[in-house]
C-alpha cells in the first residue's frame, strides 16, 4: 500500500517544503511525474489511481472536490487560460482553488517561503461550510466546524488550500516575489509576471518614504489614490536571477499592504482608526510540548515597578491568548484610557448633537454603561491576580 502510505504522508504534511516534497513523491508513487501542475487532467489521473487503495474517509475527499468540480462543469469556457495569482495568502488561494476548478492553468507566487503566519481568523458558518467541501477537515482534522465560533489559523487555512490546489493541478512558486510586469513583444505574445527571489525589504528600499509611509492622522475611510508608475510595465532585459510566466490573466491577492496595487494605480479604501501604539507577538501554540500542555489564555498583570510605563498615566493590559494553533502575547493600551475621555468629553458633546438618531443615542449609553462594567470586572481580574501572584 505504497500508494495510501504517500497520500497519507502529504495529508500530515505541514510545511511548505514538506508538502512539496509529499506531493512529489505521491506523483512518483502513483507514476503520474508528468501530469504536475497540468490541471484536471492530473486530478482525474490521481483520483483514478489513488481511490482505490483508500479508506471510506480518505476516499470522500476525492468524492467532495468531484462534486464541487461538476457544479462549475457549465459555468466555464476558460481551457487553455492562464490566471496568475500574486499572492498565497487565504484570499490569493481560495481565488486559485476556484480557478482551477474552473479549468484555468493557475500559477500561484508568493513571496514568503514558509507558513510563517500564526494568527487565527474567526469564520461565517458558510465559509466553514466552504473549507470543509474543500478538504480542510480531512487536512486539520482537530477544526471544529460547528458552535457559535468557529476559526481556523491563517497556516491551517493555507495549508488546506495549497494541497487542495496541487491536487487540483496547480502550479505554486514559493520564495519568489513580481517586481513587474512585461508587455507583449515580438517574441512572446502575452503579457508576463517578472519574478526574483525574495530578499526581505528589497522593495521597499527602492520606494520613496513618503509613498511607503503611512498617514494615521485621519480616522475613518479614507480612499488612497496612487498614480500608475510606468516602471512597473516598462519592457526590460532579463535580469541574472529573473524568470518570466506568460499569463491573460492577473490576481493581486498581496494583502493590504500590496505594494503592486500601489505601482498599478489602484485607489484603495483605507479604514484608519485612532492611532494605539501596542506590542504583539505571535507564536505557534505548541501542545505537545508538556510546559505549554495546561496553559490558559489570560490577562495578566504585567507593570511592576521598574516596567517603563509605570510613570506615566497610560494604563496597560497585558494579554495572552491561546486559541488553535496560535500562542498570541498582546501589550495594548487599556480601554479605561479610552472610557475617561469618552464619558468627560466626546460622550457629552455626543449626546447634545441633534444629527444623532434616538436609537443611536440609546445604544451608545447602553455600550458606555457596558465599558464601565467591563473596566470594573478587569479591575478585580487584576486584583486577584495580583494577590495570587503576590503569595506565589
Ligand atoms: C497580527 C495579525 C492578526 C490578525 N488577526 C486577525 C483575526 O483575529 N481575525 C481576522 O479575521 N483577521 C485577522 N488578521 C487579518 C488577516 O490576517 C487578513 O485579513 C487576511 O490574512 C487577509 O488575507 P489576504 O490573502 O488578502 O492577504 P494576506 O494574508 O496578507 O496574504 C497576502 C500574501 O501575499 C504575499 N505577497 C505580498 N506581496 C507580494 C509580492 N510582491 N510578491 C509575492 N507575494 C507577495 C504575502 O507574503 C502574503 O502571503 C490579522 C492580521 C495580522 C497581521
Amino acid at each position: 500500500m505504497a500508494e495510501r502510505a504517500a497520500f497519507e504522508e502529504f495529508i500530515i504534511a505541514d510545511e511548505v517544503s514538506d508538502v512539496e516534497k509529499s506531493f512529489k513523491n505521491l506523483l512518483a508513487v502513483l507514476g503520474l511525474e508528468d501530469t504536475q501542475g497540468q490541471g484536471l487532467l492530473l486530478f482525474d489521473h490521481v483520483r483514478e489511481r489513488l481511490t482505490p487503495k483508500l479508506n471510506f474517509g480518505q476516499k470522500r475527499l476525492f468524492t467532495n472536490l468531484s462534486a464541487q468540480i461538476k457544479k462549475r462543469k457549465d459555468l466555464t469556457t476558460s481551457q487553455g487560460l492562464t490566471a496568475m495569482i500574486c499572492g498565497a495568502g487565504p484570499v490569493g488561494l481560495r481565488a486559485a482553488v476556484e480557478l482551477a476548478m474552473l479549468d484555468f492553468d493557475v500559477v500561484v507566487i508568493e513571496k514568503r517561503p514558509t507558513f510563517s503566519r500564526v494568527n487565527i481568523i474567526t469564520f461565517w458558518g458558510e465559509t466553514m461550510n466552504d473549507m470543509v467541501s474543500l478538504g480542510a477537515k480531512v487536512y486539520c482534522p482537530n477544526i471544529l466546524t460547528s458552535g457559535d465560533i468557529q476559526f481556523m489559523g491563517t497556516r491551517q487555512i493555507q495549508l488546506s488550500l495549497l494541497k487542495t490546489f496541487l491536487l487540483l493541478g496547480g502550479k505554486c512558486l514559493y520564495g519568489q516575489e513580481i517586481f513587474g510586469l512585461m508587455p507583449p513583444d515580438g517574441a512572446v505574445n502575452q503579457w508576463q509576471g517578472r519574478f526574483r527571489p525574495y530578499a526581505q525589504g528589497r522593495r521597499l528600499k527602492q520606494m520613496d518614504a513618503s509613498t511607503a509611509a503611512v498617514d494615521f492622522n485621519n480616522k475613518s475611510e479614507v480612499p488612497q489614490s496612487h498614480t500608475l508608475d510606468q516602471s512597473f510595465l516598462a519592457p526590460s532585459n532579463m535580469e541574472s536571477d529573473e524568470h518570466r510566466i506568460p499569463f491573460d490573466l492577473y490576481f493581486v491577492a498581496e494583502g493590504s499592504w500590496s505594494d503592486s496595487t500601489r505601482k498599478l494605480g489602484f485607489t484603495k479604501l483605507i479604514q484608519k482608526y485612532n492611532p494605539v501604539i501596542g506590542l504583539v507577538i505571535n507564536c505557534k501554540y505548541n501542545k505537545d510540548n508538556p510546559l505549554e500542555k495546561n496553559m490558559k489564555s489570560t490577562i495578566h498583570h504585567a507593570l511592576n515597578k521598574d516596567f517603563p510605563l509605570k510613570s506615566c498615566n497610560i494604563v496597560t493590559e497585558f494579554v495572552e491568548y491561546l486559541k488553535g494553533d496560535t500562542h498570541y502575547f498582546a501589550l495594548v493600551v487599556a480601554k479605561t484610557n479610552i472610557v475617561k475621555k469618552m464619558s468627560q468629553e466626546k460622550f457629552d458633546e455626543m449626546m447634545l448633537s441633534e444629527s444623532i438618531t434616538d436609537d443611536v443615542k440609546a445604544s451608545c449609553k447602553q455600550s458606555t454603561r457596558k465599558l464601565h462594567f467591563d473596566f470594573i470586572f478587569f479591575k478585580i481580574i487584576l486584583f486577584v491576580n495580583s494577590k495570587l501572584f503576590s503569595r506565589s
